[in-house]
C-alpha cells in the first residue's frame, strides 16, 4: 500500500488505538499534545517496563477509549504488539507516521543522538513505511516537515455508537416480512399510520432488531414501511443476518436462496429496480449494532457480549448479525449456538432477536424479543426504558418451524 497522502485533516475512527510513530525529534509529544487529552496518550517513557505500559494501553482499549501510543515503533518488530493489541481488543489500529525534515531532526537530538544513529532509524522507519497495512494498520498517515504542524485531527464515530440517542424506544423483533402484524403493533404502540408514514409518538423512536425479510407474505412491503421510517427519522435498524444475505444477492453475490429468501427476490424482482437499488443503499447502511442511551442499551440483532459492544471488528459484527455459532450444525442442519446470555454480566441492557421462542426471554440484563411471527408465533416489541413487552399474535403460520418454538423466560420480578 502507499501511504495516504495527508490532507489538512485526517480523519480518525474515535475509537482506535493510534501509534505515533517517527524517530527522536519528530515531535510526536508535541503533536500528542495538540491534538489528544493527556488520559489518552501512553508514553513508553513514563513507564518503567514495556509490559506495564502494554497493560496501561490494553485497560484503555478495553474501557472503550481512545489510545495514543508514544514509543519505539522504527522497525516492524517494534509496531506489531500495537496492532496485535488493537485485534484483541476489536478497535482499529492506525499509525500517524512524523516524517520530520533531516535538518529539524539534527537539530533536536543534536545532544542525544549521533548522526549516524539518526540516519540509520530515519531509513528504518521510511524503509519499512509502507508495509504498515500488511502489519495490521487499517489506516496509515504519513505527515511530513511542515505538515506535522498544520494538519487538524478530526474524530469520527463509530457508525455503532449512538450513545448520543436518548429514547424513548420502541424496540422490534424479528419482522420476516410479516407487514399486517408490523402495521397492528405500531398501531399498538401508538404510532400513527397513514400509508407507509409513522408519525411516532411524542419523542419516541423504533429500533427495528434486524431480519426484516424472508418466510413471511410480504417482504418488499416491509422494507417500503421501515426504510420510510429510517428515512423520516421515525426508525432505527441493525442488521440481521437475513438482511445481510439479502444484500449479498442484491449485489450480485452467490448465495443460496433458501429460507425464504427466493419469494424475497421474486417480490423485489417485481418491485423494478428502482426500489431494489434503495432497498441495497438501505442495507449497506445499516450499522451491525447500536449503542444507545449513553451508553446502557445495545441494540443487536444475535445479541452481544460485554466486550464487543461499541466495537467495529468483523468479530463484532459477525456474532452480532450470526449470534454465538459454534461452527457445528445440528440434527437438523441448523448452526449450534451457544447461550451467551446465560454468561452476560455487562451493565447496558442488551436487546435482541434471532433465536425465536414462544415469548420473550429474560436472562439476566438481556431480553430476546425474536417471538417468531412467521412461525405463528407473534410479533413483539419492547418499550425502553420501561421495560415492558407488547406482542401481538401472527394472523397465520406463515412457515413451519424446523421445532416447536422454545417457551420463553419472564424477566425477574
Ligand atoms: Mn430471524
Amino acid at each position: 500500500m502507499t501511504l495516504t497522502a495527508a490532507p489538512d485533516v485526517i480523519e480518525l475512527p474515535a475509537l482506535a488505538l493510534v501509534l505515533l510513530a517517527g524517530v527522536p525529534g519528530s515531535g510526536r509529544r508535541a503533536f500528542a499534545a495538540r491534538h489528544f487529552t493527556p488520559g489518552e496518550v501512553f508514553d513508553a517513557h513514563a513507564f518503567q517496563e514495556p509490559a506495564d505500559l502494554h497493560a496501561a494501553v490494553a485497560a484503555q482499549l478495553a474501557a472503550g477509549e481512545l489510545a495514543v501510543v508514544i514509543a519505539p515503533a522504527t522497525r516492524p518488530a517494534e509496531r506489531a504488539p500495537w496492532s496485535a493489541l488493537a485485534r484483541e481488543h476489536d478497535v482499529k489500529a492506525v499509525a500517524v507516521l512524523l516524517d520530520e525534515e533531516r535538518a529539524v531532526l539534527e537539530a533536536r537530538t543534536a545532544n542525544s543522538l549521533s548522526r549516524e544513529e539518526l540516519i540509520a532509524q530515519v531509513s528504518e522507519l521510511r524503509r519499512t513505511a509502507g508495509g504498515l497495512r500488511a502489519e495490521g494498520f487499517r489506516q496509515a498517515w504519513h505527515l511530513r516537515g511542515a505538515q506535522i504542524a498544520r494538519v487538524g485531527v478530526r474524530r469520527v464515530p463509530l457508525r455503532v455508537d449512538r450513545r448520543d440517542l436518548h429514547g424513548p424506544f420502541d424496540l422490534i423483533g424479528d419482522v420476516h416480512g410479516c407487514l399486517n402484524e408490523l402495521r397492528e403493533l405500531l398501531a399498538c404502540l401508538g404510532y400513527a399510520v397513514q400509508g407507509d408514514t409513522m408519525t411516532p409518538p411524542a419523542g419516541r423512536t423504533a429500533i427495528f432488531l434486524g431480519d426484516l425479510t424472508d418466510r413471511g407474505p410480504d417482504s418488499a412491503g416491509v422494507l417500503r414501511l421501515v426504510m420510510t421510517m429510517v428515512a423520516s427519522g421515525a426508525a432505527l435498524c441493525v442488521m440481521g443476518n437475513h438482511d445481510e444475505k439479502l444484500l449479498r444477492a442484491l449485489s450480485g453475490k452467490a448465495v443460496k436462496a433458501m429460507h425464504g429468501l427466493d419469494v424475497t427476490l421474486a417480490q423485489l424482482d417485481a418491485a423494478g429496480p428502482a426500489f431494489q437499488g434503495q432497498v441495497r443503499a438501505f442495507l449497506e447502511g445499516l450499522p451491525a449494532h447500536l449503542v444507545l442511551d449513553g451508553g446502557q442499551l445495545i441494540a443487536a440483532h444475535g445479541g452481544l457480549p460485554a466486550h464487543l459492544h461499541g466495537r467495529g471488528s468483523g468479530r463484532a459484527r459477525s456474532f452480532a448479525l450470526y449470534g454465538d455459532t459454534t461452527g457445528a450444525y445440528d440434527e437438523l442442519g441448523l448452526p449450534v449456538r451457544r447461550d451467551w446470555a446465560a454468561g452476560y454480566a455487562g451493565a447496558p441492557l442488551v436487546a435482541y432477536g434471532h433465536t425465536p421462542h414462544a415469548t420473550p426471554r429474560w436472562v439476566g440484563n438481556t431480553v430476546n424479543i425474536d417471538t417468531g411471527c412467521a412461525f405463528g408465533g407473534a410479533l413483539t416489541a419492547l418499550r425502553y426504558p420501561e421495560r415492558e413487552t407488547l406482542s401481538v399474535p401472527a394472523r397465520a403460520v406463515y412457515a413451519q418451524p424446523p421445532r416447536p418454538l422454545p417457551p420463553g423466560q419472564p424477566p425477574l420480578a
